[in-house]
């Protein structure tokens, strides 16, 4: 048997780096950085810090409006990209009595809510803005920012004519099933009196800010806002730029992550003073822009839009022999591993799991060791780019993809202050953030410090759902998610969620969310052309689907989380065996919707309980 370093060798003839080295670094950083406080180190933006959620900076305060009164077939919880598919694809069925009850001002979600400066998707627009081809739109450039976004959101809205089935700047409070009605009861602040037959929860990932537990949080006497609630009426400007009024102010910016890579460089052009506290930094890639060729673009055929969203997640997934369409940063990993392990002369032998794990760690290894060199091709304060670079696997966190954000560095009022040491900002006082035993005084804090994304049901959603017997959604869930596809739950008659939970993930959010949006409206058209009152998943196939993401979780995936960095990819450095259930559907988002297909087409409704 050949020790590794042989293997090594003989695989890797060219290797000019030592693997045993990086994952020791690896490992090191990774240990500098693991709290015992794990996701508790998050406060939640409730109580006296239910401002940074709640409050909206984007309309005028003061509205109110009467209670309405309304018998609904729908409701659909959120106007995000998830909650407008879902209204989309229920009124193309039909399905027009319903709601989308919504917090925000318009449609958009997250796009309605991040509008800070340089906010961008680092999806390719092509794949990401839904519905292109019915609306005729083209995307200006390769990735879109999110002002285009937010128009495009907009004219899905129109062409779906959803604006009058739209209920906005209302929260839902609770959602109660009443049995002896077989409804549900939809409460809100504005203390609404909903009945609806079906409930369809689509409340986007990333909709709940969370703010840093620091300690001294709430002395802070200066501004501070999340960034997923930009104050352009403090900064000056709008999301090109032109943050005119920092021009005299000291600004912190709490977080490194994929939304402060894109504002940051706004920040470090306007402020007199920014100071970045970086716990983590975050593996900055080429971004690449560029903007739409017409004619390209009018030659692409019909079907093409789905066509090249399958293509991205097929390459993703390692799945495609053939050509890589979107050809990005995102495939570009996934080509490598898959290049790697093509390009073996047969008589290797057979491949074993464990090759297959060292080709894509070393693929791992040679990506991160570019995106390291990129840092010190750029960043000229030595100090500063050696804190910059990322020390863990390209797909620990969130990849980014930025060509300002390092160059931003070589500012002479930009500071980076890195704070890994004392796994985050030490403390925050009246005026100052103390890092590393320093005060730095200043007049604003920003927390690019992320969301609820991977935390516990009752944190990411601010209202809970009663079903059958008043069981709570969030004990239902309280040991880790209990679905069928990810989208209905036993017990909760009626009730679908679209989302992340046990189903197929792809960084293409959307896609995903349409084609579970399909799904979902299927279920209830076929409910209502079935002459029937309700439906409800079955015990015993909400534990069959338990169990078969349990078998395709496997191992390897936590394996890997275990080893990233800490983040909310493995719950802050908690993803353990307990948690297998929580992890998406293995075999990927196509496999997942060929299982969908296959179910609607079977045209039983398996594992679903009508009455
Ligand atoms: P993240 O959760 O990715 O980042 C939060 C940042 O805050 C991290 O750098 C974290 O450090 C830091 N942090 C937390 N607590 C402290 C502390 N006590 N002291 C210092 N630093 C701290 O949030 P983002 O808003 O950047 O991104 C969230 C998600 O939103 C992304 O992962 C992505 O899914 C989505 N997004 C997508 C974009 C797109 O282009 N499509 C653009 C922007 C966001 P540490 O890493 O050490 O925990």
């Amino acid at each position: 048997m050949a020790s590794e370093r042989e293997r090594l060798h003989n695989l890797f003839p060219d290797l000019d780096f030592d693997p045993e080295q990086l994952r020791n670094r690896y490992r090191q950083e990774r240990d500098r950085r693991l709290r015992d406080d794990g996701e508790a180190q998050y406060i939640e933006a409730e109580g006296e810090f239910a401002r940074y959620a709640d409050e909206d900076p984007y309309v005028e305060s003061g509205y109110v409006r009467d209670p309405l009164d309304l018998e609904l077939d729908v409701v659909v919880i959120g106007a995000g990209f998830s909650g407008l598919m879902t209204g989309a694809r229920l009124k193309e069925r039909g399905i027009d009595n319903f709601r989308i009850i919504e917090s925000g001002g318009n449609f958009g979600g997250t796009w309605y809510w991040n509008r800070y400066p340089g906010a961008q998707c680092d999806i390719e627009s092509y794949c990401y803005l839904p519905l292109l081809e019915e609306t005729g739109y083209m995307p200006k450039e390769k990735y879109s920012y999110a002002p285009e976004i937010y128009e495009h959101v907009i004219r899905v809205g129109k062409y779906f004519k959803l604006e009058d089935r739209a209920l906005f700047r209302t929260r839902v409070t609770q959602v109660r099933w009443l049995a002896d009605e077989s409804t549900w009861e939809v409460s809100t602040h504005r203390n609404d009196k909903i009945r609806s037959r079906f409930v369809i929860q689509a409340t986007g990932p990333a909709n709940r800010p969370k703010l840093p537990g620091i300690p001294g949080i709430s002395s802070f006497r200066g501004k501070s806002f999340h960034t997923a609630r930009w104050d352009y009426s403090y900064t000056g400007g709008d999301h090109t730029g032109g943050l005119t009024k920092l021009s005299d102010k000291r600004v912190a910016v709490i977080g490194t992550g994929a939304t402060a890579i894109q504002s940051v460089p706004f920040l470090g052009e306007y402020a007199k003073e920014l100071y970045v506290f970086q716990r983590t930094p975050s593996s900055v890639d080429l971004r690449g822009n560029k903007p739409t060729d017409p004619d390209w673009y009018d030659s692409l055929e019909p079907g093409w839009q789905r066509n090249r969203r399958e293509n991205f997640a097929a390459t993703l997934a390692g799945q495609n022999l053939g050509e890589d369409l979107v050809a990005d940063g995102w495939t570009d990993i996934a080509r490598r591993i898959f290049l790697s392990l093509r390009t073996r002369s047969p008589d290797e032998g057979e491949i074993d799991m464990e090759e297959i794990e060292l080709r894509s760690e070393i693929a791992d290894f040679q990506k991160m060791n570019e995106i390291r060199t990129r840092v010190d091709a750029t960043v000229r304060k030595s100090d500063a780019a050696e804190k910059l670079k990322p020390w863990y696997r390209q797909f620990c966190k969130r990849p980014t993809f930025n060509d300002e954000y390092l160059e931003t560095f070589n500012r002479k009022n930009v500071h980076l202050i890195d704070v890994a040491d004392t796994k985050g900002v030490e403390r925050i006082t009246e005026t100052t953030v103390i890092a590393n035993g320093r005060e730095y005084e200043v007049d604003c804090i920003i927390y690019a410090t992320g969301f609820e994304i991977t935390t516990d049901a009752y944190r990411r959603v601010d209202f809970d759902t009663l079903g059958r017997n008043e069981l709570s959604l969030y004990d239902h869930w309280r040991d880790g998610f209990r679905t069928l596809h990810g989208l209905s739950s036993h017990g909760f008659p009626n009730w679908f969620t679209i989302g992340i939970n046990q189903n197929a993930f792809s960084p293409n959010m959307t896609a995903m969310f349409d084609d579970q949006a399909m799904h979902v409206s299927y279920i209830i058209n076929e409910v209502k052309r079935r002459g029937k009152r309700s439906i409800e998943v079955s015990e015993e196939a909400e534990e069959a689907w338990v169990q078969e993401i349990i078998k395709h979780a496997g191992t390897g995936p936590l394996n890997f989380l275990n080893e990233c960095t800490p983040g909310y990819y493995n719950r802050e450095g908690t993803a353990s065996q307990g948690t297998r259930q929580n992890t998406p559907y293995a075999p990927g988002i196509n496999a997942f919707n060929d299982l969908l297909k296959e179910w609607r087409e079977k045209g039983d409704l398996e594992g679903m309980l009508l009455s």
